[in-house]
């Protein structure tokens, strides 16, 4: 299964990136994504950080319409 979590790791964008957020207190911290995807990824506030960042969340909700 190594190759799809390879595939995942350096296609997606926001993968790339190897950046990921804490939804709760809004901690960022930087990950090997494709790590992450063997092993787990972070967490923090007793929830899995995602990688979506706040900021981006924001813009998609409002530019919607
Ligand atoms: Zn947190």
């Amino acid at each position: 299964m190594s190759d799809l979590y390879e595939t995942l790791g350096t296609c997606h964008p926001k993968l790339t990136r190897g950046r990921v957020w804490c939804r709760t207190c809004g901690k960022t911290q930087r990950v090997d994504s494709a790590r992450c995807f063997r092993d787990g990824w972070p967490k923090c506030c007793g929830e899995t950080m995602t990688v979506d960042s706040p900021g981006e969340d924001a813009h998609a909700a409002e530019g919607g319409s």
